[in-house]
């Protein structure tokens, strides 16, 4: 059998990571808010969740209570009582 490839790179060529934007930052939060944001219950988990199976957390699917540390509560409403 042949061993996979390993390409070596040169260290004292490489550059060094281009830092992260405040802009870049936002989108990866966007994008990771969209996997792990229950649509039902809009709290927003620790984890990723499966969405694509259940398409909520398990708690909206099956009742299962998911423990409050593992998930940040949606916020509340900002509307006058
Ligand atoms: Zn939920």
């Amino acid at each position: 059998m042949r061993a996979p490839a390993a390409y070596l790179y040169r260290v004292d060529l490489a550059l060094p990571v281009r830092p992260m934007t405040l802009a870049k930052e936002a989108a990866l939060d966007k994008a990771m808010a969209a996997r792990t944001t229950c649509p039902r219950c809009r709290r927003r988990y620790h984890h990723v969740l499966p969405l694509r199976t259940l398409g909520s957390c398990l708690e909206c699917h099956d009742g299962t209570p998911a423990d409050p540390a593992n998930y940040t509560a949606p916020p509340a409403h900002t509307l006058a009582a």
